[in-house]
């Protein structure tokens, strides 16, 4: 499977859990296929709060949205995830995206890391409904290491089962470090 079917596949999870119309955050813009998704499941009602670091993940996002003709639906913001609580009010978010590591063909070393993923995931359940959910597509090996994987597995390991349900999938027949989409759950 490609990394854009694990795209496709993630989406497929997030239509079948998450209410229409709401408000959805991209936590990782990139070139803006999770925000443009976001925007679609978001309709004339609803509202997509997306972050990046790079100038250039808002630039391609912007001109993809307003290609789509969605742009209005959309607040794009140039700071880093773990600032997300800053912009939104907690437990007001339907569904939080994370798709993690670099731009692709953009620098490597303009990546997302272990530390602020999880202050960013941590501040983004902050952020979620009860009964909202957080996609998290986790990537490793090569430019990326492991570090960042291991401590999300750590932190999301330790969400109380009271609170949070917490779906981890793993690719069971293939090799070379593939990538991990997680599920977590809000509970009502
Ligand atoms: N969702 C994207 C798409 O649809 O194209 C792909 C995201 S890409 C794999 C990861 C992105 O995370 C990169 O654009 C990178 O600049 C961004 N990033 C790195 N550190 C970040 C941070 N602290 N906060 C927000 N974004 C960050």
């Amino acid at each position: 499977m490609r990394q854009s079917q694990i795209t496709h596949w993630c989406h497929q999870i997030i239509c079948s859990q998450a209410p229409k119309g709401g408000f959805y955050i991209d936590a990782t813009m990139g070139k803006g296929n999770d925000t443009l998704f976001l925007c679609n499941l978001a309709g004339e009602a609803g509202h997509v709060l997306a972050f990046d670091v790079q100038k250039d993940a808002l630039r391609m996002t912007e001109a993809l949205l307003s290609a789509q003709g969605v742009r209005e639906r959309a607040e794009l913001v140039l700071d880093g995830h773990e600032h997300m609580n800053q912009y939104a009010k907690p437990e007001t978010a339907d569904v939080i995206c994370f798709n993690f590591g670099y731009l692709p063909g953009g620098d490597h070393r303009i990546a997302t890391a272990a530390d602020t993923s999880v202050e960013a995931v941590n501040k983004g359940l902050g952020l979620l409904k009860h009964g909202g959910m957080m996609s998290l597509c986790i990537y490793s090996g090569g430019d990326t290491g492991f570090e960042e994987k291991e401590k999300l597995l750590e932190y999301l390991k330790k969400l109380p089962a009271g609170e949070y349900t917490v779906i981890v999938n793993e690719y069971f027949n293939r090799g070379n470090n593939p990538p991990m989409p997680v599920f977590v759950f809000k509970n009502i």
